[in-house]
């Protein structure tokens, strides 16, 4: 059984900061309430997913950043380094990139 809030440690912007002031707001797990889209991978968030939902501060504008449940479940393995060859998350973003 996979404990999604694992997820959460992942660091969706690897230490990628624009300014001093920039901030995490809020990082949690949530049932979507209604359709989004991945942040990491571009596919969609059906309503009733549990996922991903984190909100930063930048530059002064919030964003929010939404990340599908098969994502979190990239995320927690790639924390675990729990995978043979390649990160799994990076098949994730392979898969946004696509799009
Ligand atoms: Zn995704």
């Amino acid at each position: 059984m996979i404990d999604l809030d694992d997820a959460l440690d992942f660091d969706l912007f690897q230490g990628d900061f624009g300014e001093p002031g920039d901030s995490e707001l809020s990082n949690s797990i949530v049932k979507g309430r209604k359709e989004h889209s991945c942040f990491i991978c571009s596919g969609g968030i059906l309503k009733g997913e549990n996922h991903r939902r984190a909100v930063w501060k930048f530059s002064g504008e919030l964003h929010t950043y939404r990340c599908c449940n098969a994502c979190c479940v990239a995320m927690i393995a790639s924390i675990n380094c729990d995978y043979d060859d390649d990160d799994p998350i990076d098949a994730r973003y392979a898969i946004g990139d696509q799009h």
